[in-house]
């Protein structure tokens, strides 16, 4: 098999601790029921129409906020900063991805927006210089699953897919990097996800203890 030259993460959920626990954190400081944000926000279908307008830019932060915050019985400043107030960056994965480019792989960051204002995710993470391509689903007006999107990712970098890796935290995107040609890996634990990185990019990528 001939390795891969191209990677693609995402970005929440895999160069972040993973999404699930900080939310269930928030959902305990706000003295909401567990679950219930899951549930207002991502599961029910206008929960889950608001999100994917603010992932494709037609919305702002501030007005998903608002309404989410109705929803769920909260205060509406700051909402989405105060949900993932507990992720932080993941060292793991941001260093296998440094130890990729030193070794020639051309990396890209592909996110679905959570909007940038008032909080912004990609805060601290300095993607523009560390990264070869950055793609911000709400600057493209599309969201992942949309082939669109891969395939805005793939221009910058100058590769085809058939070239790529795609890591991503949610398995629902992983099928439609799959059928463009990308390898797709669903990142479950770091350790594991740089593992099969290793054996598609054909580089070491753990760090050296
Ligand atoms: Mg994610």
């Amino acid at each position: 098999m001939s390795h891969h030259t191209g990677l693609v993460l995402d970005f929440g959920g895999v160069l972040t601790t993973p999404l699930l626990p900080a939310v269930l954190d928030f959902e305990k400081r706000e003295g909401l029921v567990e679950g219930a944000c899951i549930t207002a926000l991502y599961l029910d279908e206008e929960g889950t129409r608001r999100t994917h307008e603010l992932e494709c830019g037609a919305i702002t932060q501030g007005q998903w906020n608002e309404a989410a915050a109705a929803r769920l019985g909260v205060a509406p400043e700051n909402l989405m900063g105060r949900i993932f107030a507990d992720l932080r960056p993941e060292p793991l994965i941001i260093s296998a991805a440094a130890a990729a480019r030193r070794a020639g792989i051309k990396v890209g960051i592909l996110s679905n927006s959570v909007g940038l204002a008032p909080w912004n995710l990609y805060d601290g993470y300095d993607l523009d210089d560390q990264y070869d391509a950055v793609v911000i689903s709400e600057h493209h007006g599309t969201r992942k699953p949309d082939p669109e999107i891969f395939k805005a990712v793939l221009e910058p970098l100058d590769l085809p897919a058939e070239q790529c890796v795609f890591v991503d935290d949610t398995a629902d995107y992983l099928p439609p990097a799959a059928e463009l040609g990308f390898a797709a890996v669903h990142a479950k634990a770091p350790q594991q996800t740089i593992s099969q990185l290793e054996d598609l990019l054909g580089v070491p990528l753990a760090e050296e203890v």
